[in-house]
């Protein structure tokens, strides 16, 4: 079933059921101090279209779907929490040839670093990394925090913080991806991670949510 907009009254009747299932459609009218013959088109449009269920004589039912939004609130609505990877992390200590091996083995661009207590310190970049291994360096010996892009210089978000934000950052930035970080007295600790993959995902779940 495809998804279409829901006019104001339409959206108030969906609240109202929500809160009181199950609700006659009389109810429903003494409620919205309407004619239960002026909503009853109302009624017939949200049960069609699969938002409400109506039981004979028990009443309205909340489907659980969700009314269709625009693709200006569905793109607001899209939030660093539902499109983060799993960080990945190494300590500072680590060579520079560990690094390039976390890179292959967990399939990442990009890796975060992080002191003894686990707060954040540096990020490095698959170019930071080959920049180093042409260099002529002993990759065993040379420890990442000589190499990372070190605090304060770190973009960073948070969970709650919107993709466009994010994307926003990247593209001024010129970075690949940014640490989801939960903020404390002593520092940032490093939850997750969000690149330019996820934001690809998330522009893709955009166009099947409006049938693009
Ligand atoms: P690459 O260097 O592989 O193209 P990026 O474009 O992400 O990858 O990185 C460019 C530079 O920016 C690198 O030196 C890297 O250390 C740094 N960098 C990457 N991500 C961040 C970030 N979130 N905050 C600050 N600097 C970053």
């Amino acid at each position: 079933m495809t998804h279409m907009e829901l006019n104001k009254r339409q959206m108030e009747i969906l609240e109202i059921v929500k809160a009181n299932v199950p609700i006659t459609g009389e109810q429903i009218s003494e409620r919205l101090g309407l004619a239960r013959a002026t909503i009853r088109p109302d009624l017939a449009i949200l049960t069609m279209a699969g938002y409400l269920d109506a039981r004979p004589r028990v009443g309205y039912f909340y489907s659980g779907k969700k009314p269709a939004q625009s693709i200006e609130e569905s793109m607001i609505g899209m939030k660093v929490r539902d499109f983060q990877s799993m960080p990945v992390v190494v300590t500072e200590q680590i060579s520079v040839y560990d690094a390039i091996c976390h890179i292959f083995l967990e399939d990442v661009g990009t890796l975060f670093v992080v002191d003894n207590d686990s707060f954040l310190t540096g990020v490095l970049s698959r170019k930071d990394l080959l920049r180093t291994s042409l260099g002529g360096n002993d990759l065993n010996k040379m420890p990442v925090h000589v190499i990372m892009t070190r605090m304060p210089n770190i973009t960073y978000c948070k969970k709650q913080d919107t993709l466009i934000d994010v994307a926003k950052k990247m593209i001024d930035k010129q970075i690949d991806a940014l640490p989801v970080i939960d903020k404390y007295a002593e520092g940032l600790k490093v939850v997750g991670r969000i690149t330019k993959t996820n934001i690809t995902a998330a522009f893709l779940s955009l166009g099947d949510e409006h049938e693009l």
